[in-house]
């Protein structure tokens, strides 16, 4: 067993935010990325300037903050790097507004490669291409950079036109504090096809599948719905805080020598590894990604069914009625997750 990390992690030393400081940083989007990069960014001392359509519910909420904010295509034209943060399926869409405002020698800059990679967008050869994406959700981004910490995060290079797309992807990945926790280099496709292989078959669809088919097996044998409900989706959380906490090994140690034979023996009887290397497949070689852009374009079908569906699923109901019971379960979570570390 290798102790050392296969790749290079950047912290602070390795980037100068001063790097990107003569630049216009143009952020579209005020959500969850969105409103996180560009204050961490404007509180960093770049000149920020957030793009949002006129009818924007978020055009004050930035403005508030003591943000500029004016419409995609100016913020663009003004702009030396431009940063996608609205939804990806509207990326293509906000793209075709800026495209004309990319200059030779701008950046237009990704926190996920999904479009260029599958090539929704196809930006002109003179712009670099990269991406700065921490590995957190937005709020996370802004909460430790207020403490004075950040989120780890990831950076990538598709397109190096200027010769310093590297360099200002750190610079900017310091400007909104992931360097402070560490940042590590990957590519458009790497990031891409493990995001998605991840989602689908671990951490989304195939956490949700494993509790839903455990909650249905005890509940068609006769069991109470109630203590299906506890013992296949509540416990999940003790279980990966403590996954989260010390890995496999560190959940292991925590709980009872039965449980730990009993999941080592009998786990691998529910993984579908099949299943998993064709979903793997279906993501490499741009499948999901067509029925996904497909699915969109027709405005949602098959997505509005698979959602009904789970939202009428029993473990709902039952869990809506028993999270009640728990509310103070809940305030307790969120006072210890503000408490600083
Ligand atoms: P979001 O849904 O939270 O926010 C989208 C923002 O875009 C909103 O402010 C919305 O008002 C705005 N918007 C929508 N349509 C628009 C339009 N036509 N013109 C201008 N603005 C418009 O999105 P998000 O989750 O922050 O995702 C942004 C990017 O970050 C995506 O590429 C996503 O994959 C990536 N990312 C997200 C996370 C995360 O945790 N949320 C983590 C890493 C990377
Ligand atoms: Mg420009
Ligand atoms: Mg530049
Ligand atoms: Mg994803
Ligand atoms: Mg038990």
């Amino acid at each position: 067993m290798s102790d050392e990390l296969t790749t290079t992690v950047y912290y602070d030393e390795d980037a100068d935010v001063s790097t990107i400081n003569d630049e216009t940083v143009a952020v579209l989007g005020y959500g969850s990325q969105g409103h996180a990069h560009a204050l961490n960014l404007h509180e960093s001392g770049v000149d920020v300037i957030v793009g949002l359509r006129q009818d924007s519910s978020s055009w004050a909420d930035a403005e508030d903050a003591g943000l500029r904010v004016e419409t995609p295509d100016v913020a663009a034209g003004e702009a030396d790097r431009v940063v996608m943060l609205v939804p990806d399926t509207i990326q293509p869409a906000v793209y075709e507004a800026i495209e004309d405002e990319l200059d030779a020698g701008d950046t237009l800059q990704f926190a996920h490669g999904f479009n260029i990679h599958y090539g929704q967008i196809e930006p002109p050869e003179d712009v670099d291409v990269t991406m700065v994406a921490p590995k957190s959700p937005g709020h996370l981004v802004r909460r430790t950079y207020e403490r004075g910490e950040g989120t780890p995060g990831l950076i990538a290079v598709y397109q190096d036109a200027t010769g310093n797309a590297k360099q200002e992807s750190l610079a900017y990945a310091k400007g909104i504090g992931c360097t402070r926790a560490g940042v590590i280099e990957t590519s458009f496709q790497e990031e891409v096809e493990t995001d998605l292989f991840g989602e689908q078959a671990v951490l989304c669809g195939g956490v949700t599948e494993m509790v839903k088919a455990g909650f249905e097996t005890l509940v068609d044998a006769g069991y109470a719905p109630e203590m299906a409900y506890f013992e296949c989706l509540n416990e999940l959380k003790l279980i990966v805080d403590l996954m989260y906490e010390g890995g496999h090994m560190g959940m292991w140690n925590s709980v009872s020598d039965t449980a730990e034979y009993g999941g080592l023996t009998r786990g691998e009887e529910v993984i579908d590894r099949e299943g998993m290397e064709k979903i793997l497949e279906e993501v490499q070689n741009g499948e999901f990604a067509r029925e996904w852009i497909n699915e969109n374009q027709a405005n949602r079908p098959a997505y509005k069914q698979y959602r009904d569906a789970e939202q009428n699923h029993q473990i709902e109901a039952v869990g809506e009625n028993l999270r009640e019971l728990f509310a103070w379960g809940e305030d307790a979570d969120a006072e210890k997750t503000e408490a600083p570390a």
